[in-house]
């Protein structure tokens, strides 16, 4: 083995040979139980950011543990379209050479962006490799691959069918900019001050009387249909029935009564109501049957037919037409202003809906959509959780969940983009010529609400109705996320019943952050419930964000942002797993740093010398023998083991990855190299003995099922040692994963071991505080509060002396140290203390440590004072931020610590003189 470790060329040879051999792929007629998870499949616009790296690690490590264990595993692996994602990608590009998807055309737009993905989609698969992922790649899917393409339709025209999928004229969200509708959850909600316009509107038939209303919107005053106010508001319910002269323009409007539209403590009590632009308005203009006037455009900008609709002044109108949303807010507020109509203006902060692609402000829409019908899917997803048939961990997302499903909205899955499943629905021209409005220059196609679509898996051959053969095909592609909700059963065959959907389905775990709870995994059981009539998977582990050091999200404008391929340029690809899976705690966002990661990457390290330390020290034969014939700290180190391998795999089992990475960090640094490997030296030096023979044997044993414990943490380094040293079987990858052997373990053997190693720990303490040179050797004694303590140490009166380099060694429970002995208190479990002392008599220079220990406390009482000060100071304390605070009462406290420590020793230097 070389001296150091060199990740970059083990990690790519052990990826080649493993994938070359097949390790990764599960075969679809082995009898073992089937473990599998689908990858939430990155977007093809991606690379490999550290959320990725985070939740490919826990993929990869339940894979890795459930694979080594036997189980038939599968990891599906695959990429996501992307729709709007994508698309800005491609059009980016195409506007920095001066053209656009308009001037190509649909058809030449798509087979650019299939020509993008081609060349570029690939990249983020190849950064999942470097990672270690042992996804099955011989079963790589695609959202728009052809047999995924066969699903979407099949779906879409099953739920069609059903009656769960309808077109209708209705409001819904809009990116201005992408020009497409987008869900709910795609609308990102961004705090923002506003303003509250207070506008008179005067009472029809008695305009000295005027109803005032406060809105955040005044531009789309115009398209308003109607005011409302509250029907037990006796301020204003005289006037339900009565109209408005809605100002600005000639039309008259009712006062309506609404007690769900209404509030009455907000602004004055009395609302505008614009059914085309607003979303509770558009619900309030179907209470009161009002008529939805639009008068922006798709642009979102003032659109010229709907202000003549508006019936808006003539002179306003001409300097309104095709303004932005911002400048015709500007113009109507002083035309208000200019007609007296302005009461007041107030500061008012509120949320503002932006499109999650681009930042565009959202605009609430009319315009004909197709919809989900959610509510008989949601509820068997609700049944679903609520049995326990699919469980969410941490067990804290359940309520999110449910309460998001319970209140669940009919799904807007159309989207006017090109890049996508386009939608399987065709219109007869024939009986729809006054619906399909269709223009060559600007091209464009709109289908009216009026339109009746054919829904099919192919393109019809004649119209059901009138037997022509003139059809247009919908131009809306489906929302992304329509085609990733089928993802567990589309990517195993679906709908084709494959031995693959037979045997892998339903899958096992899903590992996913909780982002996507609902654009994803909700959608994925609603859809594996209807049409596979099983859940999708039993388990849902949802993993928290990484964010920086300091818990900021990692932003390129920040600049604190960490990248996981430079991370494994620098530190290894272990270091950066062992990273993740130690920090990632249940429910809470990991605060990533290098440093961790530096010292995971010491951590390979100390493992890698370990190794080179028993690769010298196998020399010799190793002989098999019983637990019981082998030196005791064989069996200690035997019974640590499996203690550890149980408290692992159970960890595991509870997706409690950071317990696991820190119970066999804990084991492996502490408990292996610190003191097993020193404590198995004597018996190793006795080279040709039996006793030799018997502890290479543990040796090897021990630190082969080690490397296999570690190695779903740490792929690369355990395989590499692994195969240096004495194993059975090809690679560790497929090497049984460890199992707890009761057996092995034994209690009285750890509680004395570990015993003489707290009084050995004690004595290096001596002899680190009082600076006495390694290799002197000292004369120790130990007074223990009981005989069974005596005892229990006296059996290992050797291993103390030789791990503590005590000439002398006394044990017992008479024991009084010498006079000029330094000597500190261990506590064991149960409160008993044991007292070790060092005698000093001829170690030390007593005036020299005197005069240090003097110096040292004269230091830390000037410390003390000005913390004093400074923590009885009203006005420090007033100012503080709090964690110096802390900062200030902790360093106090060591101080304080310190200076009765050394007082003491100093007492006892003057008595030994
Ligand atoms: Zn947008
Ligand atoms: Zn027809």
């Amino acid at each position: 083995m070389e001296k150091s470790y060199d990740p970059k060329q083990v990690e790519t040879r052990w990826y080649r040979i493993w994938s070359e051999r097949g390790y990764f792929h599960a075969s679809v007629t082995a009898d073992d139980r089937p473990y599998v998870i689908v990858i939430p499949p990155p977007n093809i616009t991606g690379s490999l950011h550290m959320g990725h790296a985070l939740n490919n690690t826990i993929q990869d490590i339940l894979i890795r543990w459930r694979r080594m264990q036997g189980l038939n595993t599968l990891w599906v692996p695959g990429t996501d379209h992307a729709g709007i994602a994508t698309q800005n990608v491609v059009e980016k590009q195409l506007l920095g050479e001066g053209s656009s998807r308009d001037k190509l055309g649909r058809d030449r737009f798509v087979q650019r962006v299939w020509d993008w993905k081609a060349q570029s989609g690939g990249t983020i698969i190849e950064q999942l490799k470097r990672l270690g992922s042992s996804c099955d790649w011989d079963r790589l899917r695609f959202t728009m691959d052809e047999g995924l393409s066969k699903a979407v339709r099949e779906v879409f025209v099953r739920l069609h069918e059903d009656g769960l999928i309808y077109r209708l004229k209705r409001l819904i969200n809009w990116c201005p900019r992408c020009l497409t509708a987008l869900s709910d959850i795609e609308v990102e909600h961004v705090d923002t001050a506003g303003k509250l316009y207070y506008i008179r509107y005067p009472l029809a038939d008695d305009p000295a009387t005027h109803l005032t209303v406060a809105t955040t919107r005044p531009e789309t005053m115009l398209g308003d249909t109607g005011v409302a106010v509250h029907p037990e508001d006796p301020r204003y319910n005289r006037f339900i029935g009565k109209s408005v002269a809605l100002p600005l323009t000639q039309r008259r409007i009712p006062v309506v009564g609404d007690s769900i539209l209404v509030d009455r403590e907000f602004g004055t009590g009395a609302v505008k109501i614009t059914p085309a632009h607003d979303f509770n308005d558009f619900e309030a203009g179907l209470r009161h049957n009002l008529h939805r006037l639009a008068i922006l455009d798709r642009h979102a900008r003032m659109d010229a037919a709907g202000l003549r609709d508006a019936e808006a002044n003539a002179t306003l109108r001409e300097r309104l037409a095709s303004q932005s949303v911002q400048k015709a807010r500007a113009l109507v507020v002083e035309a208000l202003e200019k007609g007296g109509f302005l009461a007041k203006v107030e500061d008012h902060a509120m949320a503002l809906g932006k499109c999650y692609r681009c930042k565009t402000v959202v605009e609430p829409y009319l315009s004909p959509q197709w919809f989900v019908k959610i509510q008989p899917l949601a509820e068997p997803a609700i049944k679903a959780v609520e049995s326990g048939r699919i469980r969410l961990i941490p067990e804290q997302w359940t309520n999110n969940y449910l309460g998001w499903m319970r209140d669940i909205k009919d799904w807007c899955i159309s989207r006017q983009i090109w890049w996508g499943h386009q939608i399987p629905a065709w219109y007869c021209r024939n009986c729809n010529a006054e619906a399909i409005l269709e223009t060559a220059s600007p091209k464009s196609l709109t289908i009216t609400s009026d339109a009746k679509p054919i829904v099919a898996r192919t393109a019809p051959a004649h119209c059901p109705d009138c037997g022509q053969h003139d059809f247009v095909r919908d131009p809306d592609v489906l929302d992304t996320w329509f085609s990733s909700a089928l993802w567990p059963f589309s990517t195993l065959g679906w709908p084709d019943q494959t031995p693959e959907l037979k045997k892998f389905y339903p899958t096992s775990t899903l590992v996913t952050g909780f982002d996507i709870l609902f654009f994803w995994v909700a959608r994925m059981i609603m859809m594996g419930l209807k049409f596979m009539e099983q859940v999708p998977f039993k388990d849902v582990y949802i993993h928290a964000l990484v964010r920086d050091a300091e818990g900021q999200k990692m932003s390129k404008s920040k600049g604190n942002v960490i990248d996981p391929l430079k991370v494994m340029d620098q530190y290894g690809t272990d270091a950066l797993r062992f990273t993740l899976a130690a920090m990632a705690s249940p429910g809470r966002d990991i605060k990533l740093s290098e440093e961790r990661i530096e010292g995971y990457r010491n951590f390979a390290n100390k493992l890698w010398n370990a190794a080179r330390f028993i690769l010298m020290n196998l020399e010799g034969s190793r002989a098999e023998a019983s637990l019981a014939e082998r030196p005791i700290a064989d069996r200690w180190i035997t019974s640590r083991l499996h203690r550890c391998i149980g408290d692992v795999n159970r960890s595991l089992e509870e997706y409690r990855f950071d317990e696991a990475a820190h119970t066999v960090y804990h084991f492996i640094w502490h408990e292996y190299c610190d003191w097993y490997l020193e404590l198995a030296k004597p018996a190793l030096a006795e080279k040709d003995s039996a006793q030799a023979a018997r502890a290479r044997a543990t040796l090897v044993e021990s630190f082969e099922t080690v490397l296999r414990l570690l190695h779903p943490f740490m792929p690369f380094i355990t395989e590499e040692i692994w195969q240096a040293i004495p194993h059975t079987g090809e690679s560790i990858m497929v090497a049984p994963y460890p199992s707890p052997n009761k057996a092995c373990i034994n209690d009285k053997v750890e509680q004395d071991i570990e015993g003489a190693l707290q009084v050995v720990a004690g004595i290096r303490e001596i002899r680190g505080t009082q600076a006495i040179a390694p290799s002197k050797q000292l004369s120790v004694t130990v007074a223990t509060p009981t005989y069974v303590f005596e005892q229990s140490l006296k059996n290992h009166h050797d291993l103390i002396a030789s791990l503590a380099k005590a000439g002398t060694l006394t044990i017992g429970t008479a024991i009084k140290h010498p006079t000029s002995a330094a000597t500190t208190s261990i506590v064991f479990p149960g409160g008993s203390i044991v007292e070790v002392g060092v005698d000093l008599a001829g170690l030390i220079d007593v005036a020299k440590e005197k005069s240090r220990i003097e110096k040292r406390l004269k230091e830390l009482v000037t410390h003390m004072e000005q913390d004093v000060k400074k923590l009885s100071n009203p006005d420090f304390l007033a100012k503080v931020p709090p964690d110096v605070l802390k900062k200030t009462k902790a360093r106090h406290e060591e101080c304080t610590a310190e200076h009765d420590k050394l007082t003491g020793e100093l007492r006892r230097l003057r008595e030994m003189t």
